[in-house]
């Protein structure tokens, strides 16, 4: 079995492995210079390989089409990604919220090893050369009747979408016009996230010429614009253990909390729980206006809030409200608060009314911004959008489109969150991709 896989990336790399460990003769295609230039940048530089839960806590964390994933994850789980780095002699950590890292805290280590393995399993790699298509043929009548009887037997969606295969492909084209033939072919080209690591959709915009749906792409795990000008007097500020809630304009139920970490930017906001909410919010931005409500001090009721700003108050009791708040917010916000509750910077604090306090208090815990837009694909971990699971074939990999077509990691319609579980769809989808093509009988 002669194999092609396109791009270098986590999922081209470890589909390959598993196509040549599994007997094919695999070969990779990568536009780029050098494997793995958007592992280099993962996990700010030390790559949060995978999560160390267990299978159920992976799959939870998986935002876009979870179901489609339980055939990939359980054939190559986030237990065999660990046990494939360290057997290949790359060691890991676990670190907070089971984050796995390398040992040594450097994302070449993670690309080192997976070279290496392909290098012992006889890959072979070829480097600056973009696949600008596929060839293909027509299947003959023959083996079209003999999916038709095969699949007519059974009723499922799945067969009789694969009924009406017609097409394989025996190769692909590369930009300066080189035919190369093969058995069989693995896409691995990615999303269009960070493109300056090559990962632009061409590859999705091929299988799309192919008759392959499209879920329309956009940015996640991405930061947000805010139309509020205080932003620009927050920049920098960075908050821990704060709640944020995510709503609709007039709707009463949020879209999305979290409790955790996040930070001002000079456009709006950024930092774990943002960038987990983008995920979610992401399909509504276009047609809502999205509010964000920020819980300054989720850790105190409304009334220990209350005897707590009494306290601070009783302390300073002759000084300006300006010069009251110190101990309870981080200096930047001091002044943005001021003018939301509306109260004058210059009173005295003990001249301060009850109907005042309780404004300062809903600036503190429900402090409002106004989300305008996500920011773009530059900026954004993980497309979410892409090639519709429909078309794949969840428990081999395999187009619904185009026998002998396969298709793995970012460019599948799946994204989940941050914590190892992005890589972790492209380790588990790359290896049954690979798997599944070394190891299917040519039709
Ligand atoms: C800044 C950042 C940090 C991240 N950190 C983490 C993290 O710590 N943990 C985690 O789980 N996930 C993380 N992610 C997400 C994770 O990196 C991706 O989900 C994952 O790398 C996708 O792998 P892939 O192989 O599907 O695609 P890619 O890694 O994008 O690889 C695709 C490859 O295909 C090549 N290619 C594209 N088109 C062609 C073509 N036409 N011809 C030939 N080659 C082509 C590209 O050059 C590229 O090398 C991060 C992402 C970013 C942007």
């Amino acid at each position: 079995m002669d194999i092609a896989v396109i791009g270098a990336g986590a999922a081209g790399m470890m589909a390959a492995y598993s196509a040549a460990k599994n007997g094919a003769k695999a070969t990779i295609y990568e536009r780029n210079e050098k494997a793995g230039k958007k592992i280099y940048i993962t996990g700010k530089g030390r790559c949060n390989v995978c999560n160390a839960s267990d299978v159920e806590g992976v799959l939870n964390n998986i935002v876009t089409n979870r179901k489609f994933m339980y055939s990939s994850i359980y054939a190559f789980t986030n237990e065999d990604v660990m046990k494939f780095f360290e057997d290949n002699g790359l060691r890991l950590k676990v670190e907070r919220g089971n984050r796995v890292f390398p040992e040594s805290d450097h994302s070449q280590d993670v690309i080192n090893t997976l070279k290496k393995v392909l290098r012992d399993n006889g890959v072979k790699m070829i480097f600056d050369k973009t696949v600008t298509g596929i060839l293909a043929e027509d299947i003959a009548e023959d083996n079209k009747e003999e999916n038709g009887i095969k699949h007519s037997l059974n009723s499922s969606f799945d067969n009789i979408i694969k009924k009406n295969i017609s097409k394989k492909v025996i190769g692909i084209l590369l930009e300066n016009g080189e035919k190369k033939y093969y058995d069989k072919v693995i896409f691995a080209t990615g999303g269009i996230s960070y493109p300056v690591t090559g990962s632009d959709g061409m590859g999705i915009r091929i299988l799309e010429k192919e008759g392959h749906r499209i879920v329309a792409m956009r940015p996640a795990l991405v930061p947000m614009n805010c139309a509020d000008e205080c932003v620009k007097d927050l920049q920098g500020l960075s908050l821990k253990n704060v709640k944020v809630l995510f709503y609709e304009a007039g709707k009463k139920k949020p879209i999305f909390e979290d409790f955790g970490e996040m930070l001002f930017t000079h456009f709006g906001v950024s930092g774990p729980v943002i960038l987990s909410a983008s995920s979610f919010i992401g399909k509504k931005i276009k047609d809502a206006n999205i509010e964000l409500v920020i819980d300054l001090k989720p850790a105190l009721s409304e009334n220990q809030l209350d005897d707590r700003i009494l306290r601070d108050f009783d302390e300073s009791k002759n000084k300006d409200f300006r010069n009251s708040l110190d101990k309870l917010l981080p200096k930047s916000l001091i002044p943005v608060i001021i003018d939301r509750c509306k109260i004058d910077p210059y009173k005295k604090v003990n001249e301060i009314s009850k109907s005042e306090r309780i404004e300062l208090l809903n600036a503190v815990k429900k402090f409002r911004l106004h989300i305008s837009s996500l920011r773009g694909f530059n900026e954004a971990i993980i497309t979410s959008g892409g090639i519709n699971v429909k078309d794949i074939n969840p428990a081999t990999m395999e187009s619904k489109i185009i026998k002998n077509l396969y298709i793995a990691g970012e460019m599948i319609d799946v994204d989940a969150l941050t914590g190892g579980y992005n890589l972790q769809v492209a380790w588990s989808t790359g290896w049954l991709a690979g798997i599944s093509a070394a190891s299917e009988n040519l039709q």
